[in-house]
């Protein structure tokens, strides 16, 4: 069982419902989307140097899971499959893989955080496992992405009714943050929701204002913690 896998390490988690929690990342390597990218406008995406079929190393599950404990001897931490994708190609049977050790693990010897969280792009299909959560990206318009999201998974959310669960809307505009009005609504969307800005493109208190407005059930502003303590920096 192998993956591509471009970096594993410790930190705090950066946003959402589990900012600031103690958390091992495995950041996989590799993702067929290219978040804004336009013949006028830049891509977005934080991981860029992530992206690339050439990007990262084959790693077993045994040498993940080796790192994981290195850094993590006691268990404690909240772990984070991100990327990249995590659920892309063959990247996929290493996370699960990867989850159920951990989920199995945990459970046995009642440690914090027994689910690894998912981050992922909103164009793989997700799944009701209980052995992951997830934080699934919706991509609005401005990221030229949108038509690669799976609309599956949001019954499979729905199904899995898991409170940990969330789903994240990356705003570049006001075309964006009406578009996740109308996925919330036309979804029935009942998971946590998460906005986040583009950098540059939409000042976040801009976005607060919307937000205010249109109140959609679950939700809140997530803004990058880690950017904040350390900037551009990898591995933090
Ligand atoms: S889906 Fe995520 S990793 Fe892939 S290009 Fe978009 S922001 Fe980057």
């Amino acid at each position: 069982m192998f993956g591509k896998i471009h970096e594993v390490y410790s930190s705090i988690s950066g946003e959402g419902i589990s900012q600031g929690i103690p958390t091992v990342f495995i950041r996989f390597a590799g993702c067929s989307l290219r978040c804004g990218k336009t013949e006028t406008r830049a891509l977005w995406c934080d991981t860029a140097y992530a992206l690339g079929p050439n990007q990262g190393e084959e790693k077993s599950l045994e040498t993940v899971w080796n790192e994981l404990v290195t850094l993590d001897s006691h268990h404690g931490y909240q772990v984070l499959l991100t990327g990249g994708e995590p659920l892309e190609g063959k990247n996929r049977d290493l996370s699960v893989a990867i989850a159920k050790r951990i989920y199995e693990h945990r459970m046995n010897f009642g440690r914090p955080y027994p689910a690894p969280r998912v981050e992922t792009n909103g164009s793989e299909q997700i799944t009701d496992d209980s052995f992951f959560v997830f934080t699934m990206d919706y991509k609005l318009p401005g990221s030229g992405m949108e038509d690669r999201m799976n609309q599956e998974n949001f019954r499979i959310l729905e199904k899995r009714h898991n409170s940990l669960d969330e789903i994240k809307f990356v705003v570049r505009d006001r075309i964006d943050f009406d578009r996740s009005i109308e996925v919330i609504r036309e979804q029935k969307i009942q998971t946590n929701i998460l906005y986040s800005p583009v950098h540059g493109e939409v000042d976040a208190k801009e976005l607060v204002e919307w937000i205010k407005v249109d109140n959609p059930p679950k939700c809140r502003l997530s803004l990058q913690i880690h950017k904040v303590l350390w900037g551009n920096q990898k591995g933090v």
